[in-house]
């Protein structure tokens, strides 16, 4: 645990953060998501676009939240991580390079785009290869398979209960041409196999997830944990495999603006059309931010310009040395 004065000096930077965010208007935001109405203007949006959580949930399980932090939102593509950690768990590196490889793609989410030179989607946070990753989900049913990777979300959110919102997936699939033109491409190319649209299913219904901002904070600080949940001791992914989760998400996790969200922000992360950005601290600490404005990437633009300010104070980048500012939230034995 923090000190108690460290603690009080956390929550107060959070209010604080929070209070400056939410007055700051929606600059950068370039389009807003509603899975019943797809991409929409920001013009249109009405309160949603005022949404606003911050979540820090340290290494042992105590939790740091302010704003929206108990409103629900669906994981959307911050479902691919444990779909990949799933994947990790069962099959060798060898195995998944058969399937998906490690490399940014540099191009948007659900781009139509593949890595030629190996024949297979580039990365697993990106679409398709969410899709290649989704299909090696192990079970003789949909709803098994289901099980399989929301058994992982679980472990990681020390949440029995988290289950797929059938009214967002549902929707999800009303407006799924996109994924699967996708994946019949994919199978067309002998990529993945089976039954197309089971996947896609399958595909948007761990998309569905529905998590507040405080559960996504535990999750993320579960896999800063070596991926081992802070009080349950629950393992989502094997020891040695956590490391290739970690760098993927280091290298992939911002759709193609993770080259800028690396330098800036430098750590391990994912995001999703939600509005919802899941931060690693390895080590240290998972973070969760969630507002819906996204910019023109897809990323929540006030959720990366609140990662940006946390990972400077707190002095958090991967590679920094030289913070002025940092508050260090480390066991001090008290
Ligand atoms: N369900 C969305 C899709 O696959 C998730 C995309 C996202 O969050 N980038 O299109």
């Amino acid at each position: 645990m923090p000190s108690a004065a460290i603690r009080a000096q956390l929550q107060d930077r959070l209010e604080d953060l929070h209070a400056r965010h939410a007055a700051s208007g929606h600059d950068g935001v370039e389009k807003v998501y509603d899975e019943r109405r797809g991409m929409y203007p920001p013009e249109e949006a009405g309160d949603e676009l005022d949404r606003l959580a911050i979540a820090i949930t340290t290494v042992d399980g105590e939790t740091f939240a302010v704003g929206d932090h108990d409103v629900p939102f669906s994981l959307q593509s911050m479902s691919k991580v444990f779909s990949y950690a799933l994947a990790l768990g069962r099959h060798d590196s060898d195995e998944l390079a058969d399937t998906v490889g490690v490399e940014p793609s540099g191009d948007a989410f659900n781009s139509i785009t593949f890595d030629e030179r190996h024949h297979r989607p580039f990365n697993p946070m990106v679409n398709a290869g969410a899709l290649a990753t989704t299909s090696l989900a192990a079970g003789d049913t949909p709803e098994e398979r289901l099980d399989a990777i929301l058994g992982v979300m679980r472990a990681c959110a020390g949440d029995q209960g988290l289950h797929a919102d059938e009214e967002t997936a549902a929707a999800e699939l009303r407006a799924a041409d996109h994924n699967r033109a996708t994946a019949y491409l994919m199978r067309a190319e002998g990529m993945i196999e089976g039954d197309v649209e089971e996947l896609l299913g399958l595909y948007l219904r761990q998309c569905s997830v529905h998590v507040t901002c405080s559960t996504l904070s535990t999750m993320a600080a579960t896999l800063a944990n070596g991926c081992v949940h802070p009080t349950t001791g629950d393992r989502a992914v094997p020891a040695d495999r956590v490391r290739d989760l970690l760098s993927v998400m280091y290298t992939c996790g911002m759709y193609d603006s993770t080259g800028e969200w690396a330098y800036d922000v430098g750590l391990p992360a994912k995001s999703g059309v939600s509005g919802g950005i899941l931060v690693v601290v390895p080590g240290k600490m998972g973070i969760g931010v969630w507002s819906p404005g996204l910019d023109a990437y897809g990323n929540s633009a006030r959720g990366v310009a609140i990662c940006e300010e946390i990972s400077k104070k707190l002095g958090l980048h991967l590679f920094a040395t030289d913070d002025e500012d940092r508050l260090t939230v480390e066991a001090t034995g008290d």
